[in-house]
């Protein structure tokens, strides 16, 4: 904490997921002092299922829960939900983004030459996604495998680590763009908990955190907040900017499983392969968790006589482009319940994976209840930032999920990498903030 009184800061960013880490590394290329304020842990990433539940599975801080019970979850932990995802590189849709003047083509271009982003070699491609795929293309669906961050060398086989988190660093996070940063000066502190920005006439004084259960405050000339879907509105709102963590999407899913009696798998890359149905408005893609999750959900739908067969089971995520609806209490409580529509292409979804399966040769299919990984669209551009991303205080902008400006669907990654590198770049250049 000593640095916080000796080091002046160019900087501060709330949060270390791929929007945070994306503007820190852009901004620490210009030789910019940040400062990095991350809630979670910054534990080495063992890849346990106990460390992964830490990051992940805590009830009413990474795991939350709507009215209906879909589980909403995300990484609390430095490199954030980067930490936990399957590393699918899906492109921006660009015209959504062009009619808020935002043109990701050229940054996109660059994460691209920048990052390991291709496809898994067929070797890394495991036994039920390649059942998965096969049965699919026999029934006539373009499912192919899926652009991947990721440094395949380090890739080990027979592994089920991803949905913990990669301890070989195969899986890129968004930990080593700020790891990078941090070799060129800049500063994170893990355990700080944001609670607001202090605010004078129009701009953003101060970011008020908690640490070790002591308050803080720590000022710099710009603020960029990054904290994702749920935790950027909260502090928002405690800010006084009222408005955010309203009609926001979260890109629901469920998973359809059924058996098999001739593949041995159950430890593979999951999201290997998959097809995105535009007209139907969902995104199917293998899914295979690790034995201990695949249980829980297998329970939480009262499929008891499943628990023993995972090394067995196929299984198809189907996620869907829900509508904009709901709202966050002040407490963090996600208050939205999934509409006719968005139930509808769901089962829809599932009826289609349900075919893909039983030409697979697979028996005893069920689903699991709803879940959902992408929460976004709670400080929307053109709503509460404008085209740069700043809020209506002139030094504090948001770099995260929340300002996606319309309903989703998609993997957001590669989106938020290029967002950040757009923002570090116009923060850096020409915002006239930094000298
Ligand atoms: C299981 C799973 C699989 C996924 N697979 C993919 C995939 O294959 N491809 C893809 O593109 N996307 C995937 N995603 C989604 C993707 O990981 C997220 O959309 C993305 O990480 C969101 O980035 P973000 O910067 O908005 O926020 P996050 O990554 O959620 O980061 C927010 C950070 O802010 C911190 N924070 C929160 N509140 C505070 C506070 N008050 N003070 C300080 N810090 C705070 C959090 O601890 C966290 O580190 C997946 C997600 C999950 C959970």
């Amino acid at each position: 904490m000593n640095a916080l009184k000796n080091t002046p800061f160019d900087v501060i960013i709330v949060g270390s997921g791929p929007g945070a880490a994306s503007v820190t590394h852009e901004l620490s290329r210009f030789g910019k002092r940040i400062l990095i304020l991350e809630k979670g842990s910054g534990d080495k990433i063992k890849g346990t299922p106990l460390q992964g539940a830490s990051f992940a599975l805590i009830p009413g801080k990474s795991l939350l829960f709507t009215q209906e019970l879909l589980a909403l979850v995300r990484g609390i932990v430095y490199g954030g939900s980067s930490v936990l995802y399957y590393a699918c590189a899906f492109d921006p849709p660009y015209e959504m983004f062009d009619s808020h003047g935002i043109d990701l083509r050229p940054e996109v271009e660059q994460t691209k030459n920048e990052l390991p982003i291709a496809p898994l070699s067929d070797d890394l491609v495991g036994p039920a996604a390649k059942r998965i795929m096969e049965s699919a293309q026999a029934l006539g669906h373009p499912w192919h495998k899926i652009p991947k961050i990721v440094y395949q060398e380090r890739c080990r086989l027979n592994c089920d680590k991803c949905t913990m988190g990669c301890p070989y660093d195969a899986k890129w996070t968004s930990r080593m763009y700020i790891d990078e940063a941090l070799g060129r000066g800049s500063h994170l502190i893990t355990g700080s908990h944001v609670k607001r920005i202090v605010t004078d006439t129009g701009s953003a004084n101060a970011v008020e955190f908690t640490k070790a259960g002591r308050t803080h405050h720590v000022s710099a000339p710009v603020i960029v907040l990054a904290a994702g879907g749920i935790g950027t509105p909260l502090i928002l709102r405690n800010s006084g900017i009222g408005g955010a963590g309203y009609d926001f999407f979260f890109d629901p899913l469920i998973v359809a499983m059924g058996e098999v009696d001739d593949v041995s798998c159950g430890k593979e890359f999951p999201m290997a392969a998959g097809y995105w149905d535009v007209d139907e408005g969902y995104v199917m893609t293998d899914l295979v968790w690790p034995g201990w999750i695949f249980s829980i959900f297998a329970a939480e739908v009262l499929r008891f006589d499943r628990l023993a067969s995972h090394r067995r089971t196929l299984p198809i995520m189907i996620k869907v482009k829900d509508g904009l609806s709901g709202h966050l209490t002040s407490r963090g409580i996600v208050c939205k319940r999934l509409d006719k529509e968005d139930r509808r292409k769901l089962l829809r979804g599932y009826e289609c994976a349900k075919r893909i399966l039983q030409n697979a040769g697979a028996h005893h299919i069920f689903k699991t209840w709803f879940m959902a990984t992408h929460p976004g669209g709670t400080a929307k551009i053109g709503d509460l930032v404008d085209g740069n991303l700043k809020t209506r205080l002139s030094n504090l902008y948001v770099c995260d999920c929340s300002v996606i400006p319309e309903s989703w669907g998609l993997p957001p990654t590669l989106t938020l990498i290029a967002l950040g590198k757009r923002l570090g770049r116009h923060l850096a250049t020409e915002s006239g903030l930094l000298s």
